[in-house]
Protein backbone atom coordinates (compact mmCIF):
# COMPACT_ATOMS: atom_id res chain seq x y z
CA UNK A 1 0.00 0.00 0.00
CA UNK A 2 2.29 3.19 1.35
CA UNK A 3 5.71 2.46 2.04
CA UNK A 4 7.73 4.92 3.85
CA UNK A 5 10.98 3.62 2.90
CA UNK A 6 10.09 3.18 -0.56
CA UNK A 7 9.87 7.14 -0.25
CA UNK A 8 13.41 7.65 1.94
CA UNK A 9 15.13 5.08 -0.99
CA UNK A 10 13.16 6.81 -3.72
CA UNK A 11 14.46 10.49 -2.45
CA UNK A 12 18.21 9.45 -1.71
CA UNK A 13 18.32 8.08 -5.05
CA UNK A 14 17.03 11.45 -6.35
CA UNK A 15 19.64 13.09 -4.26
CA UNK A 16 22.35 10.88 -5.95
CA UNK A 17 21.93 10.67 -9.69
CA UNK A 18 23.50 14.24 -10.46
CA UNK A 19 26.54 12.66 -9.67
CA UNK A 20 28.44 12.18 -12.41
CA UNK A 21 31.69 12.16 -11.85
CA UNK A 22 33.98 9.29 -12.54
CA UNK A 23 34.76 6.47 -15.03
CA UNK A 24 33.44 3.26 -15.62
CA UNK A 25 35.84 0.65 -15.92
CA UNK A 26 37.57 0.14 -19.01
CA UNK A 27 40.32 -2.24 -18.74
CA UNK A 28 38.22 -4.73 -20.38
CA UNK A 29 36.14 -4.22 -23.32
CA UNK A 30 32.70 -5.93 -21.25
CA UNK A 31 33.08 -3.24 -18.68
CA UNK A 32 33.79 -0.28 -21.19
CA UNK A 33 30.52 -1.43 -22.72
CA UNK A 34 27.51 -1.04 -19.79
CA UNK A 35 25.74 1.92 -19.38
CA UNK A 36 27.48 4.84 -17.47
CA UNK A 37 23.94 6.26 -15.92
CA UNK A 38 23.19 2.81 -14.72
CA UNK A 39 21.90 2.90 -11.07
CA UNK A 40 20.42 0.27 -8.63
CA UNK A 41 19.41 0.18 -4.83
CA UNK A 42 18.25 -2.57 -2.70
CA UNK A 43 17.90 -3.02 0.63
CA UNK A 44 17.17 -6.15 2.28
CA UNK A 45 15.84 -6.45 6.23
CA UNK A 46 16.34 -8.47 8.76
CA UNK A 47 13.08 -10.76 7.28
CA UNK A 48 14.34 -11.20 4.20
CA UNK A 49 12.14 -8.20 3.09
CA UNK A 50 13.08 -6.99 -0.06
CA UNK A 51 12.97 -3.42 -1.10
CA UNK A 52 14.60 -2.55 -4.91
CA UNK A 53 14.29 0.67 -6.97
CA UNK A 54 15.90 1.43 -9.97
CA UNK A 55 18.02 -0.98 -11.85
CA UNK A 56 17.85 -3.42 -9.32
CA UNK A 57 17.60 -6.31 -11.68
CA UNK A 58 20.48 -5.40 -13.98
CA UNK A 59 23.12 -7.66 -13.88
CA UNK A 60 26.82 -6.85 -13.52
CA UNK A 61 29.72 -9.02 -12.74
CA UNK A 62 30.62 -9.08 -8.76
CA UNK A 63 34.47 -8.34 -9.42
CA UNK A 64 35.85 -7.59 -6.32
CA UNK A 65 32.70 -8.15 -4.03
CA UNK A 66 33.57 -11.56 -4.68
CA UNK A 67 36.47 -11.56 -2.17
CA UNK A 68 35.13 -11.91 1.11
CA UNK A 69 32.67 -14.35 0.11
CA UNK A 70 35.99 -16.69 -1.41
CA UNK A 71 37.37 -15.95 2.19
CA UNK A 72 34.54 -16.95 3.47
CA UNK A 73 34.73 -20.41 1.85
CA UNK A 74 38.00 -20.59 2.82
CA UNK A 75 37.60 -20.00 6.69
CA UNK A 76 34.68 -22.09 6.51
CA UNK A 77 36.08 -24.73 4.77
CA UNK A 78 39.50 -24.85 6.96
CA UNK A 79 39.46 -22.48 9.96
CA UNK A 80 40.76 -18.62 10.88
CA UNK A 81 43.86 -20.14 12.01
CA UNK A 82 45.08 -22.23 9.26
CA UNK A 83 43.94 -19.40 6.89
CA UNK A 84 45.64 -16.75 9.31
CA UNK A 85 48.75 -18.45 8.48
CA UNK A 86 48.31 -17.24 4.48
CA UNK A 87 46.84 -14.37 4.84
CA UNK A 88 46.83 -11.51 7.12
CA UNK A 89 43.92 -9.41 8.39
CA UNK A 90 45.54 -5.70 7.91
CA UNK A 91 44.59 -3.12 6.00
CA UNK A 92 47.24 -2.14 3.21
CA UNK A 93 46.43 1.72 2.60
CA UNK A 94 47.25 0.67 -0.90
CA UNK A 95 45.36 0.24 -4.11
CA UNK A 96 43.32 -2.83 -4.58
CA UNK A 97 45.77 -4.27 -7.14
CA UNK A 98 49.41 -3.39 -5.13
CA UNK A 99 52.35 -6.11 -5.44
CA UNK A 100 52.79 -6.44 -1.80
CA UNK A 101 53.13 -8.63 0.86
CA UNK A 102 53.59 -8.30 4.81
CA UNK A 103 56.81 -9.23 6.83
CA UNK A 104 55.69 -12.84 6.69
CA UNK A 105 55.54 -12.41 3.05
CA UNK A 106 51.99 -13.05 3.63
CA UNK A 107 49.42 -10.96 1.56
CA UNK A 108 48.26 -7.88 3.61
CA UNK A 109 44.65 -8.89 3.67
CA UNK A 110 41.78 -10.78 2.19
CA UNK A 111 40.40 -7.80 0.33
CA UNK A 112 43.48 -6.90 -1.71
CA UNK A 113 43.97 -8.96 -5.20
CA UNK A 114 47.29 -10.61 -3.65
CA UNK A 115 44.81 -11.86 -0.36
CA UNK A 116 42.07 -13.51 -2.75
CA UNK A 117 43.95 -15.07 -5.05
CA UNK A 118 45.37 -16.41 -1.84
CA UNK A 119 42.23 -17.08 -1.06
CA UNK A 120 40.59 -18.71 -4.12
CA UNK A 121 44.13 -20.96 -4.13
CA UNK A 122 43.23 -22.30 -0.61
CA UNK A 123 40.01 -24.30 -2.37
CA UNK A 124 42.18 -26.03 -4.40
CA UNK A 125 43.44 -29.33 -3.99
CA UNK A 126 47.34 -29.17 -2.37
CA UNK A 127 49.03 -30.15 -6.03
CA UNK A 128 51.16 -28.50 -8.60
CA UNK A 129 49.29 -30.17 -11.77
CA UNK A 130 46.04 -29.31 -11.87
CA UNK A 131 43.78 -29.82 -14.74
CA UNK A 132 40.87 -27.41 -16.10
CA UNK A 133 38.51 -30.10 -15.01
CA UNK A 134 39.13 -29.76 -11.79
CA UNK A 135 39.02 -25.86 -11.44
CA UNK A 136 35.16 -26.31 -13.19
CA UNK A 137 34.43 -28.44 -10.27
CA UNK A 138 36.03 -26.38 -7.76
CA UNK A 139 34.10 -23.11 -9.19
CA UNK A 140 30.70 -25.03 -8.96
CA UNK A 141 31.49 -25.12 -5.33
CA UNK A 142 32.24 -21.23 -5.69
CA UNK A 143 29.24 -20.55 -7.55
CA UNK A 144 26.89 -22.77 -5.48
CA UNK A 145 28.37 -20.62 -1.79
CA UNK A 146 27.30 -17.48 -3.79
CA UNK A 147 24.19 -18.44 -5.03
CA UNK A 148 23.17 -19.77 -1.34
CA UNK A 149 24.00 -16.26 0.11
CA UNK A 150 22.07 -14.49 -2.73
CA UNK A 151 18.98 -16.60 -2.44
CA UNK A 152 19.04 -17.21 -6.57
CA UNK A 153 21.14 -19.40 -9.03
CA UNK A 154 24.25 -17.00 -10.11
CA UNK A 155 25.72 -17.53 -13.30
CA UNK A 156 29.63 -16.95 -14.85
CA UNK A 157 29.55 -14.09 -17.58
CA UNK A 158 31.73 -16.11 -19.73
CA UNK A 159 32.43 -12.85 -21.94
CA UNK A 160 34.38 -11.37 -18.75
CA UNK A 161 35.47 -14.61 -17.81
CA UNK A 162 37.62 -14.65 -20.99
CA UNK A 163 38.71 -11.02 -21.19
CA UNK A 164 39.68 -10.95 -17.05
CA UNK A 165 41.72 -14.02 -18.63
CA UNK A 166 43.12 -12.27 -21.55
CA UNK A 167 44.45 -9.16 -19.91
CA UNK A 168 44.95 -10.43 -16.27
CA UNK A 169 48.68 -9.57 -16.54
CA UNK A 170 49.10 -7.92 -13.26
CA UNK A 171 46.59 -11.02 -11.45
CA UNK A 172 49.23 -13.08 -13.15
CA UNK A 173 52.29 -11.05 -11.48
CA UNK A 174 50.60 -11.18 -8.03
CA UNK A 175 50.10 -14.94 -8.23
CA UNK A 176 53.56 -15.80 -9.63
CA UNK A 177 54.98 -13.45 -6.78
CA UNK A 178 53.24 -15.34 -4.08
CA UNK A 179 53.96 -18.69 -5.62
CA UNK A 180 57.73 -17.92 -5.57
CA UNK A 181 57.50 -16.85 -1.89
CA UNK A 182 55.93 -20.56 -1.45
CA UNK A 183 52.79 -18.93 -0.33
CA UNK A 184 50.64 -20.77 -2.96
CA UNK A 185 50.40 -24.90 -2.04
CA UNK A 186 48.88 -24.97 -5.41
CA UNK A 187 49.20 -24.04 -8.90
CA UNK A 188 49.32 -20.76 -9.34
CA UNK A 189 47.33 -20.20 -13.09
CA UNK A 190 44.53 -22.67 -11.11
CA UNK A 191 44.52 -20.27 -8.38
CA UNK A 192 44.30 -17.30 -11.23
CA UNK A 193 41.47 -18.96 -13.35
CA UNK A 194 39.33 -19.95 -10.43
CA UNK A 195 40.17 -16.19 -9.03
CA UNK A 196 39.40 -14.84 -12.67
CA UNK A 197 35.96 -16.46 -12.86
CA UNK A 198 34.71 -15.36 -9.72
CA UNK A 199 35.13 -11.90 -10.78
CA UNK A 200 33.14 -13.00 -13.40
CA UNK A 201 29.94 -14.14 -11.75
CA UNK A 202 27.12 -12.06 -12.42
CA UNK A 203 25.12 -10.79 -9.67
CA UNK A 204 22.15 -7.27 -9.44
CA UNK A 205 21.09 -4.86 -6.13
CA UNK A 206 18.73 -7.52 -5.16
CA UNK A 207 21.42 -9.82 -5.11
CA UNK A 208 23.94 -7.70 -3.16
CA UNK A 209 21.26 -6.73 -0.31
CA UNK A 210 20.47 -10.83 -0.10
CA UNK A 211 23.66 -11.86 0.38
CA UNK A 212 24.86 -8.88 2.96
CA UNK A 213 21.80 -9.07 4.78
CA UNK A 214 22.80 -13.02 5.15
CA UNK A 215 26.40 -11.87 6.65
CA UNK A 216 24.11 -8.83 8.67
CA UNK A 217 21.97 -12.35 9.86
CA UNK A 218 25.43 -14.07 10.88
CA UNK A 219 25.46 -16.36 7.72
CA UNK A 220 21.81 -17.22 7.48
CA UNK A 221 20.13 -16.28 4.66
CA UNK A 222 16.82 -14.60 5.58
CA UNK A 223 15.04 -14.77 2.39
CA UNK A 224 15.82 -18.64 2.34
CA UNK A 225 16.12 -19.88 5.70
CA UNK A 226 19.37 -21.51 4.89
CA UNK A 227 22.16 -21.39 6.60
CA UNK A 228 25.27 -20.67 5.03
CA UNK A 229 28.45 -20.28 7.21
CA UNK A 230 28.77 -19.82 10.43
CA UNK A 231 28.53 -16.59 13.20
CA UNK A 232 32.20 -17.00 13.41
CA UNK A 233 32.60 -16.05 9.89
CA UNK A 234 30.07 -13.63 9.57
CA UNK A 235 32.10 -11.69 12.32
CA UNK A 236 35.36 -12.27 10.25
CA UNK A 237 33.91 -10.77 7.58
CA UNK A 238 32.41 -7.70 8.63
CA UNK A 239 35.85 -7.37 10.76
CA UNK A 240 37.77 -7.29 6.67
CA UNK A 241 35.26 -5.45 5.51
CA UNK A 242 35.40 -2.95 8.22
CA UNK A 243 39.28 -2.41 8.16
CA UNK A 244 39.58 -3.09 4.38
CA UNK A 245 36.45 -3.38 2.53
CA UNK A 246 36.82 0.29 0.56
CA UNK A 247 40.45 -0.26 -0.55
CA UNK A 248 42.37 2.45 0.20
CA UNK A 249 40.26 4.81 1.49
CA UNK A 250 39.30 2.48 5.04
CA UNK A 251 39.16 5.00 7.28
CA UNK A 252 37.36 7.92 5.90
CA UNK A 253 34.95 4.81 4.99
CA UNK A 254 34.35 3.98 7.98
CA UNK A 255 33.88 7.86 9.82
CA UNK A 256 31.79 8.66 7.28
CA UNK A 257 29.48 5.68 6.41
CA UNK A 258 30.48 3.35 8.88
CA UNK A 259 29.14 -0.15 7.19
CA UNK A 260 31.35 -3.02 6.78
CA UNK A 261 31.66 -2.88 2.65
CA UNK A 262 32.86 -4.17 -0.45
CA UNK A 263 32.78 -2.70 -3.87
CA UNK A 264 33.73 -3.72 -6.99
CA UNK A 265 34.96 -2.56 -10.17
CA UNK A 266 31.91 -3.67 -12.37
CA UNK A 267 30.11 -0.82 -10.18
CA UNK A 268 28.85 -2.65 -7.65
CA UNK A 269 28.96 -2.22 -4.00
CA UNK A 270 27.68 -4.49 -1.11
CA UNK A 271 26.95 -2.74 2.56
CA UNK A 272 25.99 -4.41 5.62
CA UNK A 273 24.77 -3.17 8.84
CA UNK A 274 25.68 -5.91 11.29
CA UNK A 275 22.25 -7.72 12.70
CA UNK A 276 19.99 -5.61 10.70
CA UNK A 277 20.15 -5.63 6.96
CA UNK A 278 21.97 -5.88 3.78
CA UNK A 279 22.41 -2.97 0.83
CA UNK A 280 23.17 -3.38 -2.67
CA UNK A 281 24.22 -0.27 -4.94
CA UNK A 282 25.37 -0.50 -8.93
CA UNK A 283 26.13 2.29 -10.79
CA UNK A 284 29.33 2.16 -13.21
CA UNK A 285 31.00 5.46 -12.73
CA UNK A 286 34.15 4.56 -10.53
CA UNK A 287 36.36 6.88 -8.30
CA UNK A 288 40.18 7.02 -8.37
CA UNK A 289 39.74 4.43 -5.69
CA UNK A 290 37.86 2.24 -8.09
CA UNK A 291 34.81 2.52 -5.61
CA UNK A 292 31.16 3.32 -7.36
CA UNK A 293 30.77 7.42 -7.11
CA UNK A 294 27.22 7.22 -6.80
CA UNK A 295 27.63 3.82 -4.82
CA UNK A 296 29.95 5.84 -2.11
CA UNK A 297 27.61 8.54 -2.18
CA UNK A 298 24.23 6.66 -1.57
CA UNK A 299 25.90 5.22 1.13
CA UNK A 300 27.09 8.32 2.82
CA UNK A 301 23.04 8.76 2.36
CA UNK A 302 21.79 6.08 3.64
CA UNK A 303 24.36 5.67 7.34
CA UNK A 304 23.34 9.56 7.65
CA UNK A 305 19.75 9.84 6.62
CA UNK A 306 18.49 6.91 8.15
CA UNK A 307 21.04 6.60 11.09
CA UNK A 308 22.56 3.06 9.78
CA UNK A 309 26.37 4.33 10.88
CA UNK A 310 26.81 0.79 12.83
CA UNK A 311 28.37 2.87 15.86
CA UNK A 312 24.62 4.93 15.62
CA UNK A 313 23.48 2.25 18.12
CA UNK A 314 24.44 -1.05 19.96
CA UNK A 315 20.73 -1.34 21.09
CA UNK A 316 18.40 -4.02 20.51
CA UNK A 317 16.10 -3.05 17.35
CA UNK A 318 14.60 -6.48 15.78
CA UNK A 319 12.32 -7.30 18.41
CA UNK A 320 10.24 -3.99 18.62
CA UNK A 321 6.77 -5.12 18.03
CA UNK A 322 6.27 -6.61 21.34
CA UNK A 323 2.51 -7.45 20.91
CA UNK A 324 -0.31 -6.78 18.56
CA UNK A 325 -4.18 -6.80 19.75
CA UNK A 326 -7.53 -5.72 19.26
CA UNK A 327 -9.94 -4.06 22.31
CA UNK A 328 -12.85 -7.26 21.85
CA UNK A 329 -11.74 -8.06 25.51
CA UNK A 330 -11.80 -4.27 26.79
CA UNK A 331 -14.73 -3.38 27.93
CA UNK A 332 -16.22 -0.25 26.43
CA UNK A 333 -15.68 3.19 28.67
CA UNK A 334 -18.82 4.11 31.04
CA UNK A 335 -18.72 7.78 29.54
CA UNK A 336 -20.83 6.56 26.84
CA UNK A 337 -24.89 6.59 26.13
CA UNK A 338 -26.11 2.67 26.15
CA UNK A 339 -26.73 3.32 22.68
CA UNK A 340 -23.87 4.35 21.69
CA UNK A 341 -22.05 1.52 24.12
CA UNK A 342 -24.15 -0.90 21.84
CA UNK A 343 -22.39 0.61 18.99
CA UNK A 344 -18.93 0.27 19.98
CA UNK A 345 -19.05 -3.23 21.41
CA UNK A 346 -19.83 -4.07 17.25
CA UNK A 347 -16.36 -2.41 16.66
CA UNK A 348 -13.44 -3.71 19.07
CA UNK A 349 -11.97 -5.04 16.39
CA UNK A 350 -11.83 -2.35 14.42
CA UNK A 351 -9.27 -0.57 17.20
CA UNK A 352 -5.70 -2.25 17.14
CA UNK A 353 -3.13 -1.67 19.83
CA UNK A 354 0.39 -2.13 18.83
CA UNK A 355 2.84 -2.50 21.58
CA UNK A 356 6.60 -1.45 20.43
CA UNK A 357 9.75 -2.36 22.83
CA UNK A 358 13.24 -1.50 22.32
CA UNK A 359 14.93 1.27 21.44
CA UNK A 360 13.33 2.87 17.83
CA UNK A 361 15.75 2.96 15.06
CA UNK A 362 15.24 3.18 11.13
CA UNK A 363 14.58 -1.04 11.00
CA UNK A 364 12.48 -1.11 13.76
CA UNK A 365 10.22 1.58 12.73
CA UNK A 366 10.77 -0.43 9.31
CA UNK A 367 9.12 -3.55 10.67
CA UNK A 368 6.42 -1.86 12.84
CA UNK A 369 5.70 0.57 9.44
CA UNK A 370 5.26 -2.43 7.39
CA UNK A 371 2.80 -4.32 9.95
CA UNK A 372 0.70 -1.20 10.03
CA UNK A 373 0.77 -1.15 5.98
CA UNK A 374 -0.20 -4.66 6.05
CA UNK A 375 -3.19 -4.44 8.94
CA UNK A 376 -4.50 -0.99 7.40
CA UNK A 377 -7.57 -2.16 5.55
CA UNK A 378 -8.73 -3.82 9.04
CA UNK A 379 -8.57 -1.16 11.16
CA UNK A 380 -10.06 1.66 12.36
CA UNK A 381 -7.53 3.35 14.95
CA UNK A 382 -3.52 2.11 15.74
CA UNK A 383 -3.02 2.84 18.74
CA UNK A 384 1.01 2.70 19.31
CA UNK A 385 2.23 1.65 22.84
CA UNK A 386 5.62 2.74 23.30
CA UNK A 387 6.24 3.09 27.02
CA UNK A 388 8.65 0.43 26.45
CA UNK A 389 11.16 2.52 24.06
CA UNK A 390 13.94 4.22 25.66
CA UNK A 391 15.21 6.15 22.89
CA UNK A 392 13.93 7.18 19.44
CA UNK A 393 16.18 8.14 16.58
CA UNK A 394 15.42 10.78 14.62
CA UNK A 395 14.30 9.10 11.54
CA UNK A 396 12.34 6.71 13.51
CA UNK A 397 10.50 9.43 14.52
CA UNK A 398 10.07 10.97 11.27
CA UNK A 399 8.71 7.09 10.06
CA UNK A 400 6.41 7.19 12.55
CA UNK A 401 5.24 10.30 11.91
CA UNK A 402 4.29 9.93 8.41
CA UNK A 403 2.82 6.62 9.03
CA UNK A 404 0.31 8.66 10.85
CA UNK A 405 -0.16 11.01 8.46
CA UNK A 406 -0.65 8.32 5.87
CA UNK A 407 -3.28 6.90 8.37
CA UNK A 408 -5.22 9.96 8.61
CA UNK A 409 -5.39 10.39 4.90
CA UNK A 410 -7.25 7.05 4.44
CA UNK A 411 -9.68 8.13 7.41
CA UNK A 412 -8.12 6.16 9.82
CA UNK A 413 -6.35 7.39 13.19
CA UNK A 414 -3.56 6.72 15.02
CA UNK A 415 -3.16 7.87 18.80
CA UNK A 416 0.31 7.29 20.57
CA UNK A 417 0.29 5.98 23.98
CA UNK A 418 3.61 7.92 25.50
CA UNK A 419 3.48 8.26 29.15
CA UNK A 420 7.51 9.06 29.28
CA UNK A 421 7.05 11.76 26.43
CA UNK A 422 9.97 10.23 24.29
CA UNK A 423 8.65 11.21 21.28
CA UNK A 424 8.21 15.21 22.73
CA UNK A 425 11.95 14.98 23.85
CA UNK A 426 13.19 13.35 21.21
CA UNK A 427 11.52 16.35 18.94
CA UNK A 428 13.14 18.73 21.66
CA UNK A 429 16.22 17.50 20.60
CA UNK A 430 16.40 16.70 17.21
CA UNK A 431 14.41 19.57 15.94
CA UNK A 432 17.50 22.06 15.42
CA UNK A 433 20.14 19.69 15.43
CA UNK A 434 18.56 17.10 13.03
CA UNK A 435 21.11 14.08 12.53
CA UNK A 436 19.17 13.01 9.46
CA UNK A 437 19.55 16.63 7.18
CA UNK A 438 19.33 15.19 4.61
CA UNK A 439 16.30 13.60 4.41
CA UNK A 440 14.45 16.61 4.00
CA UNK A 441 11.09 16.03 5.41
CA UNK A 442 9.40 18.99 5.76
CA UNK A 443 7.93 19.59 9.13
CA UNK A 444 4.19 19.85 7.77
CA UNK A 445 4.93 16.55 6.21
CA UNK A 446 5.01 15.32 9.64
CA UNK A 447 1.67 16.29 10.03
CA UNK A 448 1.90 15.79 13.63
CA UNK A 449 2.75 18.21 16.64
CA UNK A 450 3.00 16.17 19.34
CA UNK A 451 1.48 18.33 22.06
CA UNK A 452 -2.00 17.95 20.18
CA UNK A 453 -4.79 15.72 22.07
CA UNK A 454 -3.60 12.69 19.95
CA UNK A 455 -0.61 11.80 22.05
CA UNK A 456 -1.81 10.24 25.39
CA UNK A 457 0.03 9.21 28.42
CA UNK A 458 -1.94 6.34 29.14
CA UNK A 459 -4.14 3.72 27.41
CA UNK A 460 -7.36 4.78 28.99
CA UNK A 461 -7.20 7.93 27.60
CA UNK A 462 -5.87 6.66 23.93
CA UNK A 463 -9.38 4.03 23.83
CA UNK A 464 -11.48 6.81 24.96
CA UNK A 465 -10.08 9.01 21.89
CA UNK A 466 -10.31 6.39 19.87
CA UNK A 467 -14.43 5.23 20.92
CA UNK A 468 -15.14 9.05 20.14
CA UNK A 469 -13.43 8.92 16.94
CA UNK A 470 -15.42 5.57 15.93
CA UNK A 471 -18.74 7.15 17.40
CA UNK A 472 -18.08 10.54 15.37
CA UNK A 473 -17.15 8.63 11.92
CA UNK A 474 -20.47 6.52 12.71
CA UNK A 475 -22.45 9.25 13.00
CA UNK A 476 -21.05 11.19 9.94
CA UNK A 477 -21.55 8.45 7.66
N1 LIG B 1 38.87 -8.44 -11.85
C1 LIG B 1 39.40 -7.29 -11.24
C2 LIG B 1 40.85 -7.47 -10.89
O1 LIG B 1 41.18 -8.41 -10.23
C3 LIG B 1 38.61 -6.96 -10.00
C4 LIG B 1 39.06 -5.68 -9.42
C5 LIG B 1 38.05 -5.03 -8.53
O2 LIG B 1 36.84 -5.22 -8.63
O3 LIG B 1 38.52 -4.27 -7.70
O4 LIG B 1 41.69 -6.72 -11.26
Amino acid sequence: MFSHVDGYLRHIMADCTGKRSGNVADYIPELAAVDPDGYGLSLCVHDGHMYSHGDSSVEFTIQSISKPLTYAMAISRLGNAMVDEKIGVEPSGEAFNEISVDDRRRPKNPMINAGAILAASLLLPPVTEIDEATVTKVFGEVLDFYSACAGRRLTLDEAVYASEKATGSRNRAIGYMLDSFGALDTNPDAALDLYYRQCSIRVTTDDLAAIGSTIANGGLNPRTGRMVFNQEVAQRLLSVMTTCGMYDGAGDWVTGVGLPAKSGVGGGILAVLPGQLGIGVYSPRLDEHGNSVRGVETCRHLSTDLGLHMFNVTRESRVTIRSVYDLDGVEVSGDWTELERGFLRTCRDRVRVYELQGDLTFAGAESALRRLETDMDDLSVAIVEISRIGVIDPVARTMLLSAKRTLDERGRKAMLVDPDNVVRTSVKRHRNDAIAPNLNVPEDLLGFDPTLPHVHSTMDEAIEDAEAFLLKQQSDA
